[in-house]
């Protein structure tokens, strides 16, 4: 028996949510449920999160989530329960199967099947933003070792588990050889450990149109988190069935499983709302319990009333639809349908399925980090890069010396182009004279220095090697 915590939500949600446990629990889900509060009442009541404190103490005690639609009230402050969970409970997995129901569900796409796996807690989405110029605003872009090799053996377990084929990365490595480069590193060492499953990687936009064009082509695809964010939308879109889709949210401790679509307030209390995308996140919660043979039978039975033409409004089909029925009716027909198969789509076979299990991560042993210079970040106005160096030369001394000045990543000094457009948001890359020992009290020196000749410093990055590689990017043109 496995105890599980649900939230009902709002608009649709708490009809979706009931014909959901009904289904389950009549194919035999071993679980026992708590029910809390979440979303619009909590907010509207004050509280800026969406959720009580107590609420939280339930599903951590149970670390198995399943949520139901909530509605954001817009304005106000309020904080999306969504990315507060993920982060709080640290979910590094996004999982969402997309798959098309041709004919049942029009879809340009008959044979797509592919499972996104998402990176769901770094990336750009660290949320660390900064201006620091008139002109130039940041966004730090974090990806750690650990938060790759966590999702990239996720993907390849669930491979694994789930009898797919291949696993494809997608980065744009070419570019960001550091941040995706360590993505694609970490997937190149880990495929290795899996010589069974098929690998490959594909530098993302190509990789995007492939998938947009030719998603049969794919299986199980991995990547960071702002690439995942577009690229599961996209894939759910194109099988026809976005309101069909489920998706999980996996940590090493807990997890949360929902429908991809919102609460559709305009459908509320009517009776008419798919429970399906739902249904699809509660059939992934009852495979990540280790209840297989359950989701299997759940899953079977859906495919299987889909396929006898019993739809819902949102996909009814003249000509191909042979029923139109509400939500409850839905559940019904599902119900009756259970250890049935269906004859047209393809069953699934998850009943050897046991709950996945990764190792977990262990760090490995600190490389030798070296100081080789450092990257002075300074707002100026001029528009001559040339006169900028001069400036800036005055900061050398015996121990560092301007080597090169880049605006927004473009070298524009030494034997810059003028037809090169600049902004007040400027890099100057000191580095030791004649390879010269280089510390931190160099750096403080150097500063100090600027703030004499009054140039407004906006920031530093220091340019380390690891295991005497260069680990920062050169700037472009250098
Ligand atoms: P939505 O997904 O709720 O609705 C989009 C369209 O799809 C509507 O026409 C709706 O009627 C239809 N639809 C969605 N689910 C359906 C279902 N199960 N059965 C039948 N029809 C369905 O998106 P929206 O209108 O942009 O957002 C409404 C609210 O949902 C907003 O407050 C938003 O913040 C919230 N939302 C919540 C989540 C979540 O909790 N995970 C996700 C997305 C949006």
């Amino acid at each position: 028996m496995t105890n599980i915590t649900i939230a009902k939500g709002d608009g649709i949600g708490p009809e979706i949510m009931d014909a959901t446990i009904k289904i389950i629990m009549a194919a035999g889900a071993d679980i026992s449920i708590d029910e809390i509060e979440v979303g619009e009442k909590v907010y509207l009541a004050g509280n800026l999160a969406g959720i009580a404190k107590e609420s939280w103490d339930i599903i951590r005690r149970n670390k198995i989530f399943l949520k139901a639609p909530i509605t954001t009230p817009q304005g106000g402050g309020y904080k999306s329960l969504n990315v507060t969970t993920r982060k709080f409970l640290g979910l590094y997995s996004n999982v969402r199967p997309c798959m098309s129901l041709h004919p049942f569900v029009k879809t340009k796409h008959p044979d797509m099947d592919i499972v996104i796996i998402r990176e769901n807690e770094e990336d750009l989405y660290a949320g660390i933003e900064h201006q620091q110029t008139d002109e130039v605003v940041q966004c730090l872009k974090l990806i750690s070792r650990p938060g790759c090799e966590k999702i990239v053996r996720y993907a390849f377990e669930y491979a694994k588990q789930y009898g797919r084929k291949k696993v494809t990365c997608f980065t744009k490595d070419n570019i960001m050889k550091q941040t995706d480069g360590l993505f694609h590193q970490v997937f190149d060492e880990i495929a290795s450990e899996y010589p069974g499953i098929e690998n490959e990687h594909w530098i993302i936009d190509i990789g995007a149109a492939k998938m947009a064009d030719t998603p049969e082509i794919f299986d199980v695809i991995v990547m960071p988190n702002l690439y995942g964010d577009v690229l599961s939308d996209v894939a759910a879109q194109i099988t026809g069935s976005v309101g069909l889709a489920g998706s999980a949210n996996i940590g090493e401790q807990c997890a949360m499983f929902e429908a991809i679509h919102g609460s559709a307030p305009r459908r509320a209390n009517q009776d008419l709302a798919n429970p399906s995308g739902l249904l699809q996140g509660a059939v992934m919660m009852l495979n990540h319990i280790g209840q297989g043979a359950i989701a299997e039978k759940v899953q079977n039975a859906w495919l299987k009333t889909l396929e006898d033409g019993i739809h819902t409004y949102d996909i009814y089909n003249e000509g191909i639809s042979k029923l139109l029925v509400g939500t409850k009716a839905f559940a019904e027909a599902v119900i009756n349908n259970l250890g049935q198969k269906p004859a047209l789509l393809k069953p699934v076979q998850f009943d050897k399925n046991s709950a996945l299990v990764l190792p977990t991560y262990k760090r490995q042993k600190p490389k030798n980090k070296e100081l080789n210079g450092v990257d002075v970040f300074v707002h100026w106005s001029g528009s001559n890069p040339d006169e900028l160096a001069a400036v800036i030369n005055q900061l050398n001394s015996a121990d560092a010396e301007l080597t090169m000045i880049t605006n927004r990543g473009i070298k524009v000094w030494p034997e810059g182009f003028e037809e090169t457009f600049c902004t007040d948001h400027w890099r100057c890359r000191f580095k030791p004279v004649n390879g010269n020992a280089f510390n931190k009290t160099h750096i403080i020196e150097l500063l100090g220095n600027a703030i004499d000749k009054n140039i407004d410093t906006i920031k530093t990055e220091n340019l380390y090697s690891f295991d005497g590689k260069p680990a920062f990017s050169l700037g472009q043109g250098q």
